[in-house]
């Protein structure tokens, strides 16, 4: 009853509502039960007062991106998954190399946006297939690079209500980190600066990251990216492959053979599956080498 008319409240703000939404469809790994509610906001304005209505009648919610960094429990989500609209013709404009974007844009566009107006910085980027908001609040990176070394500011919603532009030494971003996990905010835009660049300097860079993603990563298979975080002096991949484990397997569950730092969904992996395998290769490789792996990948449920 609740749900229902916090459903009919929700689309009467324009947003777009599901019920019982398989999370396994909004995931890269493509695993994960029902989500009673799947709220989809245009704006941040309104996805502010969904936030209000959920607080009002005191329902959890989870925020989603694009879903590539989630393991989500096979019995789903209760309350209710928001997420903004990513729309990828979103008007973006940028000034002296400063753009402002959505929360909900692809980080794919933005990069794309870039490189089409000679601005580099966020090459390191292309190919990491979340959102801007999840990228900001993963502080996302690769080859060398992170969302922080180019971000500026960003908007966000917070539990009480209120709306607080984060200046970046507020943002407290680390390896995979940021304020706002504490603080349960949720990012509604970002402000980024890049460098003006020759433009097809910048194309061969972006190119270049894609071609050694898909030469490395296991991109036929999904998953949710590198599963666990880089332990200080060490690779995970390496470590896990040193003992023996490349193409370990718990139902459909495997430790990638291309790249043993991925934990790959081989068909039907449920989240069970996905847990027990982690937790054997955190259990071997600290017995084999000492080391303590952390999950990189969110767990949710
Ligand atoms: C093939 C593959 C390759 C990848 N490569 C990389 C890589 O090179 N580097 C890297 O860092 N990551 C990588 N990832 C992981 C993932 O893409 C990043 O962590 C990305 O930033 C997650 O963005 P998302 O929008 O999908 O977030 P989601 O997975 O939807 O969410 C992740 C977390 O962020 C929170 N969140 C999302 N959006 C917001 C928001 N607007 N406000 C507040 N909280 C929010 C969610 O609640 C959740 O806790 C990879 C994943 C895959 C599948």
């Amino acid at each position: 009853m609740l749900l229902t008319e916090l459903a009919k409240s929700c689309r009467a703000l324009s947003c777009r509502v599901e019920e019982n939404a398989p999370m396994a469809h909004f995931t890269s790994f493509k695993i994960g039960g029902p989500a009673d509610l799947l709220v989809t906001a245009p704006d941040a304005k309104a996805a502010g007062e969904v936030l209000a209505l959920c607080r009002e009648r005191e329902l959890p919610v989870l925020f989603l991106g694009n879903g590539t960094n989630m393991l989500v429990s096979d019995e789903g989500v209760r309350g209710v998954v928001l997420r903004l609209a990513g729309d990828t013709t979103a008007e973006l404009a940028c000034r002296d190399g400063v753009i402002s974007c959505p929360a909900g844009l692809p980080l794919k566009v933005l990069c794309r946006f870039a490189r089409d107006n000679g601005l580099a910085g966020l090459e390191f980027a292309y190919g990491i297939p979340g959102t801007v908001g999840g990228a900001v609040f993963m502080n996302a990176g690769a080859y060398g690079g992170q969302i922080a070394d180019v971000l500026c500011s960003a908007r966000a919603l917070y539990p009480d209500g209120s709306v607080r532009e984060v200046a970046l030494p507020e943002m407290k971003l680390g390896y995979r980190r940021s304020v706002f996990m504490e603080e349960k905010a949720v990012v509604v835009s970002a402000v980024v600066r890049l460098t003006p660049d020759d433009p097809q300097a910048v194309t061969a860079r972006m190119e270049e990251f894609l071609r050694r993603r898909r030469e490395k990563q296991p991109l036929e298979y999904p998953s949710a990216g590198s599963f666990f975080k880089r332990p200080e002096g060490y690779f995970a991949g390496a470590l896990i492959e040193e003992s023996g484990l490349k193409g370990f397997t718990v139902g459909g569950a495997q430790v990638s053979e291309k790249h043993a730092g991925f934990v790959i969904n081989r068909g039907g992996a449920t989240c069970a599956d996905v847990r027990s395998l982690a937790s054997r290769v955190q259990e071997k490789v600290l017995r084999d080498h000492g080391v303590e792996l952390e999950p990189e990948v969110r767990f949710i449920g």
